[in-house]
């Protein structure tokens, strides 16, 4: 999968909030089938990489998705392109069924497609019970088991609302998938699950982000590493050449 060409690459990204420099001249890739990591201590500027990508903070540097620069392209039309992010924090309406979620979900993505002039505000019932199954058949394949579609998620366990998130993340289907933090919170056999489900997702031709405190779940899952501190790319690589890098052992265990 290395020789496929980039899903989404990031080239020269700077970033600077007043005289704070968060991002200095950050360059990575991620292609189709590929599971990327950004690690690096707090602060480091993780997550103003992904707001730097998603065009969520002015910039300096280009970005590239499926071969397209869209650079100039703003944040709320990169979804649309298949570029999607889960938040830190667990993202649903708390009124609506795990299944509502994701039918709301499925629901605007196809508005948007259709576009404000064909919007049709009077959607037959079977429309209704098409969304439905389509978004039973995006949870059951996002890891949220069908005994959990009519709860509410504030009900589901904390390992089901964050497979939730990701599953409303990737709507019907993301082609890059932006994570932060995803494994923060869960115990030994949620993380099992998202393990599977990450590898599940490469398996089938997803480029993944993945931003991760988790050492375990980042050496074991990911194809590469790119490792920030002080907004600077210090090292990057294949896991196994990462966790040896005296910088980056300088970088956790030097302060
Ligand atoms: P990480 O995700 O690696 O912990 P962040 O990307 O959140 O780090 O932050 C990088 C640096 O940029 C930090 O010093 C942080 O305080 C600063 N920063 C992040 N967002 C803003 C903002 N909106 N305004 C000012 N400073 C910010
Ligand atoms: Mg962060």
């Amino acid at each position: 999968t290395r020789t496929a060409a980039p899903a989404l690459q990031v080239e020269g990204l700077r970033v600077a909030f007043g005289a704070l420099v968060a991002l200095d001249d950050v360059s990575w890739q991620v292609a189709p089938g590929e599971i990327l990591g950004i690690i690096g201590p707090n602060g480091a500027g993780k997550s103003t990489c992904y707001n730097a990508a998603t065009h969520l903070v002015r910039r300096e540097g280009r970005v590239t998705l499926l071969g397209e620069d869209v650079t100039d392209v703003p944040a709320h039309r990169l979804a649309a392109r298949g570029l999607r992010r889960a938040f830190q924090q667990n993202a649903f309406f708390g009124d609506l069924t795990v299944l509502e979620n994701m039918a709301a979900v499925l629901q605007d993505e196809r508005g948007a497609s259709l576009g404000r002039a064909v919007f049709r505000p009077f959607a037959t019932r079977r429309d209704a019970a098409e969304t439905r199954r389509a978004a039973a058949k995006a949870l059951e394949r996002m890891g949220v088991p069908a005994r959990y579609h009519h709860a509410y998620p504030g009900e589901t366990p904390y390992g089901v609302q964050r497979m939730l998130s990701i599953a409303l993340a990737n709507g019907s289907g993301a082609k890059i998938l932006m994570l932060d933090e995803p494994a923060a919170g869960l115990g030994g056999a949620d993380m099992a699950e998202l393990v599977t489900l990450l590898q599940s997702l490469r398996a089938e031709g997803m480029a993944l982000v993945v931003i991760e405190h988790h050492m375990d779940l980042i050496m074991s899952v990911t194809d590469r590493i790119v490792v920030l501190d002080q907004g600077r790319m210090i090292a990057s690589g294949p896991p196994e050449e990462v966790r040896r890098d005296p910088a980056v052992l300088e970088a956790y265990l030097g302060r």
